[in-house]
Formats: structure tokens, C-alpha cells, sequence
């Protein structure tokens, strides 16, 4: 129902925002697919090993879920609560 939201009582929602290591990453798209907010895009810059890693759109409207970090097998994601 609209307007029993958090954000319509006044209480904060819930943000964050990743950082991925570039070099680290291997770019395999697992955490933009499981993204629930669509936060992350493929770099157009290769790293130093010759992937396309993930980058983080600052735009977006993280929430600080942690589940791209949960599921990318590289480890190259770190998530902060705003
Ligand atoms: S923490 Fe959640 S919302 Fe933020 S980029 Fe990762 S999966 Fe997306
Ligand atoms: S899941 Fe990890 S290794 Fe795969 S694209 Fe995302 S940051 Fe890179």
C-alpha cells in the first residue's frame, strides 16, 4: 500500500555502495546478475590480466545487501553501509 513504507514514516533506507578491485576481478558477471538494483556494469577498460572487470555505477541505489560480495568466487568486492 503506498505511503506505509520506511521511507514514508521518516525512517532511513537502507544504503551502501561497493568497492570492486579491478585487478582482482575476473569478469564473469556473476554479481551483475544477482544485483537486485542493477548496480553494477562491465568496464570498458581492461584490467592487467585482459578482462573487462565489473565496475560499480555510482548512481545507483545500492543498499548494502552484500550479495554481489557473497557470490563473486574472486573476492573482489567489498561493501559499505552508508
Ligand atoms: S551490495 Fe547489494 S545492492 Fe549494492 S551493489 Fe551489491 S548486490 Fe547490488
Ligand atoms: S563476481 Fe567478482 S569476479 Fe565476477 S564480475 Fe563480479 S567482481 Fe568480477
Amino acid at each position: 500500500m503506498a505511503g506505509t513504507g520506511p521511507e514514508h514514516r521518516g525512517l532511513a533506507k537502507a544504503k551502501g555502495y561497493i568497492q570492486i578491485d579491478q585487478e582482482l576481478c575476473k569478469g564473469c558477471g556473476v554479481c551483475i546478475f544477482f544485483c537486485p538494483k542493477e548496480c553494477i556494469t562491465t568496464s570498458t577498460k581492461l584490467n592487467a590480466a585482459g578482462y573487462l572487470p565489473a565496475t560499480y555505477s555510482t548512481d545507483s541505489e545500492c543498499t548494502g545487501c552484500a550479495v554481489c560480495a557473497l557470490v563473486c568466487p574472486e573476492v573482489a568486492i567489498e561493501v559499505y553501509r552508508a
